[in-house]
């Protein structure tokens, strides 16, 4: 069969706009991975009504409403290839199957590429962090310690102390002008460009001259690229921005690729639960009035 859509990713951004076409009664192929970028942290925040929950709970509350839709197919797997122009897409799985779909939705996130420090990628989502409004407010105004990746760092330095009172951690990954050092000063965050050797106990920072400073939480701004190559083999045209890349889309979801859409941290930014929903449940509709209004 053909699929009016079919949707690479479903995570919140994919089921969001999914549960848009299936209420429209449009059929649709959501094929998922799993790996949603979340899956390192047990507590999810900031998303209205499941503020705290289990973001695998999240998930799988919103899977199993979706299910009740006739018109949904789930594949649990990973894309492999994707190709095809308007109303005729390919999917291959990599359970060896291919699928046809009319339009084609990525919803496939990005990847984290964290700083390269010793006990750092095993904190990742449970005492390191990068966005402050996710987790923030749980270090109940701790000390907290900015890791350096580059000039988004600095930012994140001046927006911390609004939590708990700040370390900027440098660490050779960027040069601090007078005035951004000005602006740090003015901000009360303290500054430390002593290289660091490893992370310790639950957050703690061990420097290259042996000294080690302890902090209810660091935060570090990772670089995000597309969780995915589909997209771009197909020809979807890729951004930089100041987290790293996204898919160039149009205000419909559209990427640059007729018929192909993206949405979520894939395509848009900043980053979180409430917006990726967002962000699909909009695709979600644009896509279904693209196929009852084909020149759109
Ligand atoms: C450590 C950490 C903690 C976070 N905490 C919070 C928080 O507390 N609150 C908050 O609001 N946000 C938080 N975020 C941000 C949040 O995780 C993202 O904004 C959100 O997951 C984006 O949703 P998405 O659907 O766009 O992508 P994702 O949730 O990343 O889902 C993408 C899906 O696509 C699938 N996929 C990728 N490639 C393929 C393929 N080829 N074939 C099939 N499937 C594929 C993946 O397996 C995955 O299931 C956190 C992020 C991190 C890294």
């Amino acid at each position: 069969m053909t699929y009016d859509v079919i949707v690479v990713g479903g995570s919140y951004a994919g089921m969001a706009a999914a549960l848009q076409l299936l209420r429209a009664r449009r059929s649709v192929l959501i094929v998922d991975a799993g790996q949603r970028r979340n899956r390192f942290a047990s507590h999810s925040h900031g998303f209205l009504g499941q503020d705290g929950a289990d973001p695998s709970a999240i998930a799988a509350e919103a899977r199993a409403q979706l299910m009740a839709y006739p018109t949904l197919t789930w594949l649990d797997g990973t894309a492999t290839a994707a190709e095809g122009t308007l109303d005729a897409f390919t999917v291959a799985d990599e359970h060896g199957s291919r699928h046809m779909a009319r339009r084609l939705l990525f919803a496939t996130g990005v990847k984290d590429a964290l700083p390269a420090i010793e006990g750092l990628s095993e904190r990742w989502g449970q005492s390191v962090f990068h966005c402050p409004y996710c987790h923030g407010y749980e270090l109940d105004q701790g000390a907290i310690g900015v890791i350096g990746t580059g000039p988004a760092s600095l930012h994140q330095a001046l927006l911390l102390p609004e939590w708990g009172p700040t370390t900027f951690l440098t660490n050779g990954a960027l040069s601090l002008t007078g005035e951004d050092r000005a602006e740090l000063a003015r901000r009360g965050a303290k500054l430390v460009e002593t290289p660091i050797a490893r992370l310790d106990g639950a957050a703690d920072v061990v420097l290259t001259d042996g000294s080690t400073l302890s902090f209810a939480g660091l935060f570090t701004a990772s670089v995000v690229s597309p969780a995915t190559d589909l997209p771009r083999a197909m020809g979807c045209d890729v951004e930089e921005n100041p987290m790293g890349q996204m898919l160039v889309t149009t205000p419909m979801k559209e990427t640059t690729v007729p018929g192909v859409y993206a949405c979520g941290d894939l395509a848009r930014m900043p980053h979180s639960v409430s917006l990726a929903v967002g962000d699909g449940a909009w695709a979600g509709a644009m896509i279904h009035r693209a196929l009852v209004f084909p020149g759109m």
